[in-house]
């Protein structure tokens, strides 16, 4: 029995709202827990009112009325029966209201008391009238998340209707929650949803409670059991077999001006060695910017190559994928492979030929932006898709490749470091390889806060370190709000370094310029014919001019971490000294200087990641919030990464041992949804 409509007075608006609240099951509604807690058990003394705590009162109306000035309020006078008096203030009101609190009725008022012009009032207290054959709630009252239309007691009534009516038996062997001294399934939601009398607000407040952490073990088990069958359905599944033939990835390696790292040793086995597999990989290679991913993309690409496969580089930006043709075509034409390049905004004449290369096998490798993965593509013999940068594709068009070739191997590139736990959570259906060391002769990037008011000195520095001969980015400001607006600032920012620093050869890229100006400014300032760069964010992700040293960017307590982070590794590339300047606008908000500080203090990407996690919570952090991918709603990765772990082997055993229970648990869970689509 799972159909809401089976619930009486459900009508169809009434669904339409709980459809808001993702709720279409009536697991769904078991599911729904309390946000919050009020303590409607007991009457408090209007003299006994504390500042700040919320209470509950019942008296007398003694007088009522609305004044207009300085604005429109209905102002009433509460007495209980101790004879203390208390304010009742209401800023929006209906005439119903005005009526219900006329003098002489008896009231029951629940708020936070605070000090007001006329000693302790209540600001939009919640009233009902008070009568002597009803009871005081004998339990603390659920308060849960709503939407408009939908109040706080159709909720409770529905929640009610799916505690008595629904399966509340365990989906899994008891000795998993024993184990875990965890309490049952049924236990935890009656204790959730109507707490019994004596628990104290507090100890349910708190998610440690074991009631929560039952359900939390619960949503995370969920979770892990639909990543993990992902990844076990996947080795079901057929792929070509590419094994190492060590003939041009080892003459790539010899013709190489730099020996591998040992991280990139590493990864590289683990990847050759998933590639020899007779199924698909689904790789997700993790390294700081800078650490040298795309070499170990070419070989991967090169394994597929000498076995008679093609292989498919994607990058998100025609920048970014057009310096990886560059890098490639450098690298791999000499061993004699034929690259095509596919972006969306190419001639015609071009775009045909490269179709044609690709559709024909006469192309091994193809490199390009997202285009590369439309419906017109077609490959001859996909047998590898790499995909760099991962984090800034959306959702679907990582799903549109799976749907590209038989089934390619995947390789997912990532500079954006994934924290341990949500590796382990919403990635959980992929392998991960990770680059922790970079290659030497890296210098540390300086970097350095400073005011907006300081720009002359910056100036100076950037003058300074052209001269030398170096190169320097000045990254405009982002302006969310307007893309029109971040545009003329762009322009603007770019006329006035002009005209302070008339010395240099100064160039201007955004995301508005048809992508050949793009390229035709990214090439002057890769052969040093441009040696201050303007740029919107644009540069972002992967642009690689060892060159340059000096990196400005302004407003930079606009962006986020992990892109300033990604910014400040456009620098310390080659051997020079490099910095890192991040203007800001004074004075800064708390947060803002927080997070400033951390960038600031930290240069390794994986200590920026986590504090950048702690601070936006994963929906922002992976970009997800919008995209349909179920967040988690009751745990919490960082306080339930104990639970974590267990859920992860314990998911893993029953999908061996259990596959029943395992769907069960799933069904409860995910009810339609089913899976967690891969992040
Ligand atoms: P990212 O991981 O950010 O994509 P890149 O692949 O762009 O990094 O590599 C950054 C730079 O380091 C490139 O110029 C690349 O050629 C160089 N590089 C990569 N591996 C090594 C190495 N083992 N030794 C020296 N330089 C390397
Ligand atoms: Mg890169």
């Amino acid at each position: 029995m799972s159909d809401l409509t089976a619930i009486k007075g459900v009508t169809r608006p009434i669904l339409a709202r709980l459809g808001k609240l993702g709720l279409q099951t009536v697991d769904d509604l078991l599911l729904h827990l309390p946000l919050r807690y009020v303590d409607e058990t007991h009457l408090t003394p209007i003299r006994d009112l504390r500042v700040g705590e919320q209470a509950q009162v019942e008296g007398e109306i003694i007088h009522a009325e609305t004044q207009y000035r300085p604005r429109k309020a209905l102002i009433c006078q509460l007495q209980d029966d101790a004879g203390g008096l208390l304010h009742l203030r209401f800023l929006h009101f209906y005439p119903s209201q005005v009526a219900a609190l006329r003098p002489g009725a008896r009231i029951r008022a629940f708020g936070e008391a605070r000090p007001g012009f006329f000693g302790m009032e209540m600001v939009h207290p919640q009233c009902r009238a008070a009568r002597e054959d009803k009871p005081l709630s004998e339990a603390l009252t659920p308060v849960y998340p709503t939407t408009a239309g939908l109040s706080q007691a159709s909720i409770r009534k529905l929640v009610g209707w799916a505690l008595a009516h629904a399966d509340l038996s365990e989906t899994l062997p008891a000795d998993i929650y024993a184990a875990l001294k965890l309490p049952t399934f049924s236990n935890s939601l009656n204790f959730l949803h109507h707490p019994p009398p004596e628990v104290h607000l507090d100890s349910l407040q708190k998610r440690s409670h074991d009631a929560w952490r039952r359900l939390a073990f619960d949503e995370l088990l969920a979770q892990q059991l639909s990543m993990r069958r992902h990844h076990a359905r996947r080795r079901t599944q057929g792929a070509p077999r590419l094994n190492p033939q060590q003939r041009l990835t080892l003459a790539l390696l010899k013709r190489l001006p730099f020996a591998l790292t040992g991280a990139q040793q590493k990864v590289w086995a683990e990847i050759s060695h998933d590639l020899a597999q007779p199924h698909p990989m689904q790789r997700l290679l993790q390294g700081d910017v800078g650490s040298g991913k795309t070499i170990v993309s070419a070989l991967a690409a090169l394994q597929a190559v000498e076995n008679g496969w093609q292989a498919a580089i994607m990058a998100p930006t025609e920048i970014l994928a057009e310096q990886h043709y560059r890098k490639l075509h450098d690298w791999l034409t000499p061993l004699g492979i034929n690259i095509a390049w596919l972006t969306g905004t190419q001639a015609k004449q071009a775009r045909e030929a490269a179709l044609e290369a690709v559709s024909g096998g006469t192309a091994q490798i193809a490199v390009g932006t997202h285009a590369l993965f439309q419906e017109q593509v077609q490959f001859a013999r996909l047998g590898l898709a790499v995909i760099d940068e991962q984090h800034r594709f959306g959702v679907h068009q990582r799903l549109a490749l799976r749907q590209k070739g038989e089934q390619p191997h995947q390789l997912m590139m990532s500079a954006t470091p994934i924290p341990r736990t949500l590796a382990m959570s919403y990635y959980a259906d992929l392998d991960v390889s990770v680059i922790d060391e970079l290659p030497p002769g890296r210098t540390a990037v300086a970097t350095k806060l400073v005011s907006d008011s300081r720009r002359e000195e910056v100036l100076t520095r950037v003058r300074e370190a052209c001269q030398q001969g170096r190169q320097s980015y000045w990254v405009c400001p982002l302006i969310e709000e307007s893309e029109a607006l971040q545009l003329k600032t762009a322009m603007e920012t770019y006329e006035q370094l002009g005209a302070a620093l008339p010395e240099l050869k100064v160039g201007l890229v955004h995301g508005r310029m048809k992508p050949a100006e793009k390229q035709a400014v990214m090439r002057a300032f890769t052969a040093n014919e441009v040696q201050l760069l303007v740029a919107t964010t644009v540069i972002e992700v992967g642009v690689d001019v060892p060159n340059a040293s000096l990196m400005v960017i302004e407003h930079a307590e606009r962006m986020g971490l992990s892109q300033l982070h990604q910014l400040r590794g456009r620098v310390g590339r080659g051997s020079a000294q490099s910095a890192c300047i991040l203007l800001y606008q004074a004075p800064l908000s708390e947060t803002a200087r927080a997070r400033l500080k951390i960038i600031y203090e930290n240069t390794d990407g994986f200590e920026i990641s986590r504090a950048d996690l702690h601070l936006r919570g994963p929906g922002e952090f992976l970009g997800i919030r919008q995209s349909g991918v179920p967040l988690l709603k009751i745990a919490d990765l960082e306080r339930d990464s104990d639970l974590l772990e267990i859920a992860r082997d314990t998911a893993d055993r029953l999908l061996r041992e259990q596959p029943e229970a395992a769907a069960a648990h799933l069904m409860r869970w995910m009810g339609r949804a089913q899976e967690y689509v891969k992040v």
